[in-house]
Protein backbone atom coordinates (compact mmCIF):
# COMPACT_ATOMS: atom_id res chain seq x y z
CA UNK A 1 0.00 0.00 0.00
CA UNK A 2 1.26 3.40 -0.90
CA UNK A 3 1.76 6.49 1.21
CA UNK A 4 -0.44 9.16 -0.48
CA UNK A 5 -0.97 11.14 2.43
CA UNK A 6 -1.43 11.75 5.88
CA UNK A 7 -4.40 9.63 6.74
CA UNK A 8 -2.49 6.90 4.57
CA UNK A 9 0.26 7.28 6.75
CA UNK A 10 -2.19 7.19 10.51
CA UNK A 11 -4.13 4.05 8.45
CA UNK A 12 -0.66 2.18 8.18
CA UNK A 13 0.34 3.00 11.56
CA UNK A 14 3.55 5.20 10.40
CA UNK A 15 1.99 8.16 12.03
CA UNK A 16 0.76 8.21 15.70
CA UNK A 17 -3.13 9.19 15.96
CA UNK A 18 -5.44 8.68 18.98
CA UNK A 19 -7.55 5.54 17.21
CA UNK A 20 -11.10 5.60 18.36
CA UNK A 21 -12.65 2.92 16.04
CA UNK A 22 -11.30 0.42 13.75
CA UNK A 23 -13.13 -2.29 11.10
CA UNK A 24 -11.94 -3.64 8.08
CA UNK A 25 -12.27 -0.20 5.91
CA UNK A 26 -12.91 2.56 7.94
CA UNK A 27 -10.66 3.99 10.73
CA UNK A 28 -11.60 7.14 13.10
CA UNK A 29 -8.90 9.10 15.22
CA UNK A 30 -9.30 12.31 16.91
CA UNK A 31 -8.57 15.46 14.84
CA UNK A 32 -4.62 17.25 15.99
CA UNK A 33 -6.39 20.55 15.99
CA UNK A 34 -9.40 19.97 17.54
CA UNK A 35 -12.76 22.46 17.41
CA UNK A 36 -13.98 21.38 20.25
CA UNK A 37 -13.17 18.65 22.78
CA UNK A 38 -14.04 15.30 21.11
CA UNK A 39 -13.18 16.60 17.23
CA UNK A 40 -13.19 13.33 15.71
CA UNK A 41 -12.21 12.07 12.15
CA UNK A 42 -13.65 8.81 9.81
CA UNK A 43 -11.83 7.99 7.32
CA UNK A 44 -11.49 5.08 4.67
CA UNK A 45 -8.41 3.25 4.84
CA UNK A 46 -8.11 3.45 0.84
CA UNK A 47 -6.86 7.15 -0.30
CA UNK A 48 -9.27 9.03 -2.25
CA UNK A 49 -9.82 12.68 -2.18
CA UNK A 50 -13.24 13.12 -2.66
CA UNK A 51 -16.28 11.36 -1.74
CA UNK A 52 -17.65 11.09 -5.33
CA UNK A 53 -14.81 8.98 -6.08
CA UNK A 54 -14.93 6.34 -3.52
CA UNK A 55 -16.04 2.96 -4.35
CA UNK A 56 -19.46 2.53 -3.19
CA UNK A 57 -18.85 -0.49 -0.87
CA UNK A 58 -16.24 2.22 1.27
CA UNK A 59 -19.12 4.57 1.53
CA UNK A 60 -21.19 2.71 2.99
CA UNK A 61 -18.99 1.28 5.40
CA UNK A 62 -17.81 4.95 6.00
CA UNK A 63 -21.60 6.05 6.72
CA UNK A 64 -22.07 2.46 8.92
CA UNK A 65 -19.17 3.45 11.10
CA UNK A 66 -20.34 7.49 11.20
CA UNK A 67 -23.59 5.99 12.71
CA UNK A 68 -21.95 3.76 14.98
CA UNK A 69 -20.00 6.26 16.33
CA UNK A 70 -21.79 9.80 16.15
CA UNK A 71 -23.75 9.01 19.68
CA UNK A 72 -20.89 7.59 21.02
CA UNK A 73 -18.70 10.32 20.52
CA UNK A 74 -21.01 13.28 21.51
CA UNK A 75 -21.44 10.86 24.84
CA UNK A 76 -17.96 10.92 25.71
CA UNK A 77 -17.34 14.57 26.29
CA UNK A 78 -20.91 14.74 27.54
CA UNK A 79 -22.29 17.43 24.64
CA UNK A 80 -26.07 17.70 23.62
CA UNK A 81 -25.37 17.85 20.23
CA UNK A 82 -22.84 17.34 17.37
CA UNK A 83 -21.82 18.98 13.61
CA UNK A 84 -21.49 16.30 11.09
CA UNK A 85 -19.25 17.56 7.87
CA UNK A 86 -17.22 16.73 4.84
CA UNK A 87 -14.83 18.96 3.13
CA UNK A 88 -15.25 17.57 -0.39
CA UNK A 89 -12.34 19.77 -2.97
CA UNK A 90 -9.85 22.38 -2.03
CA UNK A 91 -12.59 25.05 -2.90
CA UNK A 92 -14.16 23.80 0.20
CA UNK A 93 -11.21 24.12 2.83
CA UNK A 94 -10.62 20.62 2.40
CA UNK A 95 -6.52 20.43 3.59
CA UNK A 96 -5.70 17.08 3.88
CA UNK A 97 -6.58 15.18 -0.05
CA UNK A 98 -8.24 11.59 1.85
CA UNK A 99 -11.55 11.62 2.32
CA UNK A 100 -12.45 12.44 5.80
CA UNK A 101 -15.85 12.77 8.02
CA UNK A 102 -15.75 15.51 10.72
CA UNK A 103 -18.10 14.84 13.79
CA UNK A 104 -17.53 18.13 15.80
CA UNK A 105 -19.25 17.98 19.53
CA UNK A 106 -21.72 20.61 20.12
CA UNK A 107 -22.87 22.87 22.80
CA UNK A 108 -24.97 26.00 23.16
CA UNK A 109 -21.79 27.76 24.91
CA UNK A 110 -18.94 26.98 21.67
CA UNK A 111 -18.82 29.79 19.26
CA UNK A 112 -19.44 27.80 16.11
CA UNK A 113 -22.02 28.01 13.79
CA UNK A 114 -23.98 26.10 11.11
CA UNK A 115 -22.25 23.94 8.79
CA UNK A 116 -24.37 25.48 5.66
CA UNK A 117 -23.56 29.07 7.26
CA UNK A 118 -20.75 29.74 4.36
P1 LIG B 1 -9.99 19.50 6.17
O1 LIG B 1 -9.91 20.99 6.10
O2 LIG B 1 -11.40 18.99 6.13
O3 LIG B 1 -9.10 18.82 5.17
O4 LIG B 1 -9.49 19.11 7.61
C1 LIG B 1 -8.36 18.34 7.87
C2 LIG B 1 -8.33 18.09 9.34
O5 LIG B 1 -7.31 17.13 9.59
C3 LIG B 1 -8.01 19.32 10.19
O6 LIG B 1 -9.07 19.51 11.14
C4 LIG B 1 -6.68 18.97 10.85
O7 LIG B 1 -6.57 19.45 12.17
C5 LIG B 1 -6.69 17.45 10.80
N1 LIG B 1 -5.38 16.82 10.76
C6 LIG B 1 -4.35 17.11 9.94
N2 LIG B 1 -3.30 16.30 10.19
C7 LIG B 1 -3.69 15.48 11.20
C8 LIG B 1 -3.04 14.41 11.91
N3 LIG B 1 -1.78 14.05 11.64
N4 LIG B 1 -3.74 13.78 12.88
C9 LIG B 1 -5.01 14.17 13.17
N5 LIG B 1 -5.67 15.15 12.53
C10 LIG B 1 -5.02 15.80 11.56
ZN1 LIG C 1 -4.46 9.03 1.88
Amino acid sequence: MQTRCVFCGIVQGLKPALRVYEDDRVLAFLDIHPSTPGHTLIIPKVHEARLEDLPEEDAAALFRALHRLVGRIRAAVDAPASTVGINNGPESGQEVPHVHIHVIPRSSQDRGGIVQGI
